[in-house]
């Protein structure tokens, strides 16, 4: 029980309502005590966001007198408000103003809402990484993320941060939109431009719709995933760019050695990590692109699962049959082979993000991410255990990683059992007890030839072609053709016990 109120603290309190700490008034603090203490068995329970608010534990609107959806925020009065405000902005696109308008209109929380960016208001926009189907950059929003309607002053009151950005970046050729000496405030975001989105329409959006939904589904179990705040568009390349908060941690794999020194926050991790996922599995949906580079830390124990669908919409070769598209490593053995995507292919990428949280380096990042290396998963080779492994860890691990995708546990299992662990293994809470990252270890060397961006794997037939091979033949010969590695030998007898449907 202790946990699952501290989880759902987590999202209601530490990310969502930092004003709830400063004033309580608003906040029925023993309702939502009372709430959490008389749930039962919350480990099944996806309706613990809708228990609240039938208890008030949000408070009372100031206006209506209803209860509020969320600290500080009344979800008809603020519908009006956004709805008054439909006539002040447009993206000239009657998909996305419609797709915005309807998030603005249901919103519980400030997390469930997109809003109109114009591009003219972000600066300091700058190249962050090429991915498989995007290119992201960060930037600094000037205006910042709505908190709350202002009564007094009648405009939205935004979270905006004091920026600590020096000016001399406006003469950097690599920065667009470079701040002006006077703007000192802003909210640091990150862009992710989607490839040839230039023609938005209603299906292309459906991702994005999707997201939303699974962020309603997991906000209800007391979790959140990376939110999204906005959209935008290039006036360049005209490709809309869905906007999102910039974490101040980062990614999990930049944390990596961070969590090789803190070995307790994986528990942690992993059980935020299990409920967001098992969230996403009710809905009857994959994640489908899962793996260290997609889950976002807002510190060293609150992380979010990102790029749900968002990535692959784009590229409409994704629907055709046999493409398959991932990072290698992370990708369960039946895939690689061509078959589709479920939720224990999630489980077995969440096998892989096991063990990294144990080593603090990427899988397999010392060899070339090829048809050698989707044969040998076949075969059934997966990272070595690290030593010092926990024993039950390792085995569930394994369990993840299965080769016959009906072993492997389920996400609900998962949570169930982080949960137990989050318990016995507290984390340590105090800043100076903490380790550091070693300096001298925070660049993980990486095979030229290993990719930890999603791309297209198109090896799938001749891995099947190889399998079918295998039972023919003592010895194989696989020519691979694009690298350095021609005329790889793999004997048969290494192969001779791992059975793989067809
Ligand atoms: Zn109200």
């Amino acid at each position: 029980m202790k946990f699952i109120k501290k989880l759902f603290c987590f999202f209601f309190i530490k990310i969502c309502s930092k004003n709830a700490k400063k004033n309580n008034n608003n906040v029925n603090n023993v309702n939502l005590n009372n709430e959490l203490n008389n749930s039962g068995n919350l480990n099944n329970d996806f309706d613990l966001y809708e228990k609240l608010l039938s208890h008030q534990v949000f408070g009372i609107c100031i206006k209506c007198n209803k209860p509020n959806s969320h600290y500080y925020w009344c979800k008809d009065c603020y519908s009006k408000k956004f709805q008054q405000n439909f006539g002040n902005w447009t993206s000239k696109n009657v998909y996305v103003d419609n797709f915005i308008r309807e998030l603005q209109l249901k919103a519980r929380n400030r997390f469930e809402l997109l809003e109109w960016v114009p591009y003219d208001r972000l600066r300091n926009i700058k190249f962050l990484a090429q991915g498989g189907f995007s290119t992201v950059y960060e930037a600094i929003w000037l205006d910042g993320l709505i908190d709350s309607w202002d009564y007094r002053k009648n405009v939205w009151k935004r979270e905006v941060d004091e920026l600590n950005v020096s000016h001399e970046d406006s003469n950097n050729s690599k920065i667009k939109n470079p701040l002006k000496s006077n703007e000192k405030y802003g909210y640091y975001v990150v862009l992710k431009s989607l490839n040839d989105s230039s023609n938005m329409n209603d299906h292309f959006l459906n991702e994005w719709r999707l997201h939303l939904e699974c962020q309603y589904k997991v906000a209800s179990s007391g979790s959140t995933l990376a939110p999204l705040i906005g959209i935008t568009q290039d006036p360049e390349t005209l490709n809309y760019m869905i906007v999102m908060a910039k974490l101040p941690f980062g990614s999990l794999r930049d944390n990596l050695l961070i969590k090789r020194y803190n070995p307790n926050d994986k528990f942690h991790n992993l059980l935020l990590i299990s409920t967001q996922l098992e969230a996403i599995h009710k809905l009857n949906l994959v994640h489908g692109d899962f793996h260290s580079g997609n889950l976002l830390c807002h510190d060293h124990e609150l992380i979010t699962i990102s790029d749900l669908g968002l990535c692959r919409l784009v590229n409409h070769d994704y629907h055709k049959k046999n493409e398959i598209y991932g990072i290698l490593p992370y990708m369960a053995p039946e895939v690689l082979r061509g078959k589709s995507y479920t939720k224990a292919a999630d489980i077995y990428s969440f096998g892989i993000i096991m063990w990294e949280m144990t080593s603090g380096i990427p899988a397999f990042h010392n060899v070339p991410h090829d048809l050698s290396l989707s044969l040998n998963v076949c075969r059934g080779i997966r990272p070595e255990i690290m030593e010092g492994t926990n024993p039950e860890y390792a085995e569930l691990m394994k369990r993840c990683w299965d080769n016959d995708p009906e072993k492997r546990p389920t996400a609900n299992e998962l949570k169930r059992i982080f949960l137990k662990w989050a318990e016995i293994y507290p984390m340590e809470e105090d800043e100076k007890n903490r380790k550091p990252v070693p300096k001298n270890e925070t660049d993980v060397e990486c095979y030229q030839k290993s990719y930890y961006t999603s791309r297209k794997i198109q090896h799938s037939d001749r891995l099947n072609a190889i399998f079918a091979q295998i039972e023919l033949s003592n010895k194989i010969i696989i020519n691979e053709n694009n690298g350095n590695h021609d005329n790889e030998i793999i004997m048969s007898d290494n192969l001779a016990d791992c059975v793989i449907e067809g």
